[in-house]
């Protein structure tokens, strides 16, 4: 049987643009909800200046809680050298760094340039082979800038090989607001995975109309194998505005199951977790309020 991976993103990507506080035992308890589902590899925080996303600030307390399961990869982003400092003392086995293609988002998200952003992701892969840690890569605004408007494909292109050439063994492709179509999901990951020779390469696709869905299955008919998803669709991004969540997880289960294809999630047990999600977010019902 045809298999897929699923990334699930929902306690970090989903809940980091939350505005109110989520107590650190109900996102320990969506992570548990998570395991139990058959999830694989879960991002479970980010390791990111308190001051700057206080919704993160009990990332050591979250990472000592959950229960882990054995087989199961939780995962933090990264900002910076900092950020992977405070993951070595948690003892994870896999980081998550992020840059933008696009300079104005890249200021905006990480404050610092496409160029210094890339040497810093270099200083982390190289201090995190020595750790053993393994590194994957979000590239954000692949398909689009919510500032600088459409991305040029050779810019995404450019950055995947130097994360390949500085270590990282995954490269996510972000839809950081949800710009892509069923088109540019076809052939900008399919260009960029024939590109490379050893780093593996997901999608990460953002809600706008089901259109993530439909970008999803483009990706899948160029080859990728990789999807990332948050249960409940929870998610968006506190420096573009009028982000959406981040594709359902659920749906996407959901829609591999129909095709015949394996993800290892129990459908049931994520449906029920992506409610559980739900019931953590304000913002969620905020913009669905918004939206209509
Ligand atoms: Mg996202």
């Amino acid at each position: 049987m045809e298999a897929v991976e699923i990334f699930e993103v929902g306690p970090r990507d989903g809940l980091q643009p939350e505005p109110e506080f989520v107590e650190t035992a109900k996102k320990i308890g969506l992570i548990n909800r998570l395991t139990e589902a058959g999830c694989r590899r879960i991002e479970v925080t980010s390791f990111v200046n308190p001051k700057w996303v206080p919704q993160m600030r009990d990332a050591a307390e979250v990472f000592a809680g959950i229960t882990k399961k054995a087989g199961v990869v939780y995962s933090a982003l990264i900002p910076n050298l900092k950020g992977l400092e405070r993951a070595l003392e948690c003892r994870l086995e896999e980081v998550v760094t992020i840059m933008s293609t696009s300079e104005s988002h890249n200021k905006k998200n990480l404050n610092t340039t496409v160029t210094d952003q890339l040497k810093i992701i270099e200083e982390i892969n190289h201090a995190a082979k020595q750790a053993g840690v393994r590194v994957r890569s979000y590239i954000a605004t692949v398909f689009g800038c919510p500032i600088e408007g459409p991305m040029e494909s050779q810019k995404a292109l450019d950055i995947a090989l130097a994360l390949e050439s500085f270590g990282s063994y995954e490269i996510s492709l972000g839809d950081t607001t949800g710009m892509a179509g069923p088109d540019s999901a076809y052939h900008i990951p399919k260009m960029i995975q024939r590109a490379l020779k050893k780093a593996r390469l997901a999608v990460h696709y953002h809600k706008y109309f089901g259109l993530e869905l439909a970008n999803n299955l483009a990706s899948f008919n160029a080859g990728i194998r990789i999807f990332d998803g948050a249960a409940g669709g929870l998610g968006g991004c506190p420096y573009a505005p009028g982000a959406k969540g981040n594709c359902a997880t659920e749906v996407l289960t959901e829609m591999f199951r129909r095709m015949g294809i394996e993800t290892g999630i129990d459908q049931k047990k994520i449906e029920e977790a992506g409610a559980y999600a739900q019931t953590l977010s304000t913002l969620l019902h905020q913009k669905e309020a918004c939206s209509c």
